[in-house]
Parts: C-alpha cells; structure tokens; sequence
C-alpha cells in the first residue's frame, strides 16, 4: 500500500496543537505550528506513502469533529507537555 494520502485534521488541542488523521493508512501525527513549530508522529501508518494535507482542503464540519483519545494517549501527551484537556481547565 503506497501512493498519495490525503490527511484530515481531527482535532485540536487548547495550545493549538493539531492531530492529522490518514483514513487511508491510519497515520496519525501531531503538529504543532508557531516559532516552536513541531511534528510528531503517533502512528506511522504507510511509510512508503506521500502524505498531504492542508487547512484550505478541510470542509466546513470536518474539522470539528472530536477524535476519541484514549486515556493513555492523552497521558502520553501530558509527557510532551501537551494539555489535550486543557479547554476543560
Ligand atoms: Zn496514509
């Protein structure tokens, strides 16, 4: 499985962190835009893939659906410094 892959935002955290989903492959990946821009990637999904994907693409509703985070993930983010719960505050 390769190819070009358009990626979906999912979501975003408080501090402006976004999550991109691949529904083709299941790659997943963090980005964190600003001076210290960021990228992190959660699942690798299709290495061999050209993944794509920009804000202009996303329709109107996409964009703001709540991607379901597990708790460990979520954990696993506080590590990186990431508040996902952080617009619970
Ligand atoms: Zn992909």
């Amino acid at each position: 499985m390769s190819g070009t892959h358009e990626m979906i935002m999912v979501g975003v955290s408080d501090s402006g962190t976004e999550e991109w989903l691949c529904p083709r492959c299941g790659r997943r990946t963090l980005l964190r835009r600003g001076p210290d821009h960021e990228k992190v990637v959660l699942d690798v999904g299709d290495a061999l893939a050209v993944h794509f994907g920009g804000r202009e693409r996303i329709r109107t509703g996409v964009a703001e659906i709540v991607p379901d985070v597990r708790e460990c993930d979520v954990e696993w983010l506080r590590g990186l410094g990431i508040d996902w719960h952080g617009q619970k505050r």
